[in-house]
């Protein structure tokens, strides 16, 4: 079966490496030379400043609230949100005691609509959670303005973002903090891991803190923390994948484009955000006419050996678990029933495989578009 992410697995050889020098210092974590060297690595190939390693993207989302206050109190906080992501974006919410409240989404985009918060905005919000769905630019400007005209900090969801950049910049460098995940399945990865990037030193050092038992340094705790460290097992295992971080995106670019190509007049695509100036390659969803088309397109791939998922569905508005307050969007919901993802990252013959088999089931496909 053709998975619908491939885990990148580096050169064995470097991993061996790494390993014989963890063997011969005897450091495996609490913030280890391994763990030290990734976060050089990754503030320089990410271009970002204030950048801390977690244990996971979700342990990244929970000591992110965690560290701009947005968690961690008693007065009932809400944080407002998209209904279309993985489910890991409300449910990290949830699991730190905030309420998510979930806004709309653009027909086109498929991010956070930013005209979809203020209804929303009430005295017990406390911050604004969008994510950078499938690798697209959030419209960071006017979520921003929006949550600046109130107050709140805003926290992307970056983990499909990794290496994004947006006007010239690091698209993970927006807003107050970004979240990362370095999850197996994600382009780049520690097998499980994730970062965070903060806009402020003093919410790094006090992450830094919160992912450390709240140990400020030897007999100093310093409030309530967790342990969100990354080993330096997964420090290697990102060092030995940033090495071959070409070889690992060439493919899925590659599989990316041709899906474009094909796909372009005959499925509705997510329109890009006009800053977006490079982009992650995570996820290649597509929405089909509807749900009975969708899953005739996902029975087809799946006889033909191609593991296609549903990502996301079903849209986490109407998720009972997440206590949605008010009526589901449509316009989520509608495209969460459309939406299938195709493999990336498992080369040629897979997507030709992909695309031969989408041909056979739509009508219209593999013309020149104007064939009828
Ligand atoms: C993968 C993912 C996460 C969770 O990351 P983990 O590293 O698996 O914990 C969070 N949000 C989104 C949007 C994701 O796709």
């Amino acid at each position: 079966m053709i998975p619908v992410a491939r885990p990148y697995l580096p050169r064995r050889e470097k991993l061996d490496a790494y390993l014989d020098g963890i063997y011969e210092c005897n450091v495996l974590t609490n913030n280890g030379p391994l763990v030290q060297e990734l976060t050089r690595r990754l503030r320089d190939y990410l271009d970002v400043e204030h950048l801390l390693l977690v244990g996971s993207g979700t342990l990244a989302l929970q000591v992110a609230y965690r560290a701009l206050g947005v968690s961690g109190r008693d007065d009932r906080p809400q944080a407002i949100t998209t209904p279309l992501s993985f489910v890991a974006t409300a449910s990290s919410l949830k699991w730190e005691g905030v309420e998510p409240v979930f806004a709309d989404i653009d027909t086109e985009t498929w991010c956070l609509d930013p005209d979809s918060i203020p209804p929303l905005v009430g005295g017990r919000t406390r911050a604004v959670v969008p994510v950078h769905l499938f690798g697209n630019a959030c419209d960071t400007e006017a979520i921003e303005a929006v949550a600046a005209a109130h107050g709140l900090p805003v926290i992307y969801d970056g983990a499909h973002a990794f290496g994004a950049r947006y006007r010239g910049a690091s698209l993970l460098a927006r807003g107050d903090a970004t979240t990362v995940s370095f999850h197996a399945t994600k382009a780049f990865h520690t097998v499980e891991g994730g970062a965070i990037v903060f806009r402020r030193e003093a919410d790094l050092a006090r992450a830094r803190t919160l992912i450390n038992f709240g140990q400020a340094g030897p007999d100093q705790i310093e409030g309530v923390g967790i342990n969100a460290k990354m080993s330096e097992l997964q420090a290697a295992m990102g060092l030995c994948v940033l090495d071959e971080i070409e070889a690992c995106l060439e493919p899925r670019r590659e599989a990316w484009h041709a899906y474009v190509e094909e796909l372009q007049t005959r499925a509705c695509l997510q329109r890009m955000n006009g800053g977006l100036e490079h982009h992650s390659y995570v996820y290649f969803p597509v929405a089909f006419a509807d749900e009975a088309q969708m899953q005739r397109v996902k029975d087809a791939l799946l006889a033909a050996g191609v593991g296609a998922r549903r990502y996301f569905f079903p849209a986490l508005d109407r998720i009972p678990e997440l206590n949605p307050e008010r009526p589901a969007s449509r316009t989520a919901g509608d495209l969460a029933a459309r939406l299938l993802c195709l493999p990336l990252g498992s080369g040629r013959d897979a997507t030709e495989r992909v695309l031969k088999t989408l041909r056979a089931v739509l009508p219209g496909l593999g013309k020149a578009a104007g064939d009828g």
